[in-house]
């Protein structure tokens, strides 16, 4: 159940923790939002990680503009790059 800081930085750097089961996300977020050794740098990770799933948002947004979708992707996108900003207060 519970991630090491190990298994944590190894799955940060395979691929996007918005990948994986919802159980297992809460789990990573929750030990890099508490971990004083892999905490800092693997808040960094996640953050470089939503930036560039907004972008990609943003892009999918620009070139399938008619979508009616898009608007509400983006806004549950800014709200996730928020929620993790302020987590990233609270833990400073
Ligand atoms: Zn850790």
């Amino acid at each position: 159940m519970f991630f090491t800081c190990k298994q944590v930085s190894n799955q940060l750097s395979k691929e996007d923790y918005e990948k994986l089961s919802p159980l297992d996300k809460f789990t990573l977020k929750f030990h890099v939002w508490i971990c004083p050794i892999c905490g800092k740098y693997n808040q960094q990770v996640m953050k470089f990680q939503d930036m560039a799933r907004n972008f990609r948002l943003k892009q999918e947004e620009y070139l399938e503009s008619d979508s009616p979708e898009s608007p509400h992707l983006d806004e549950k996108a800014k709200k996730r790059l928020q929620d993790i900003l302020d987590q990233d207060k609270k833990a400073s």
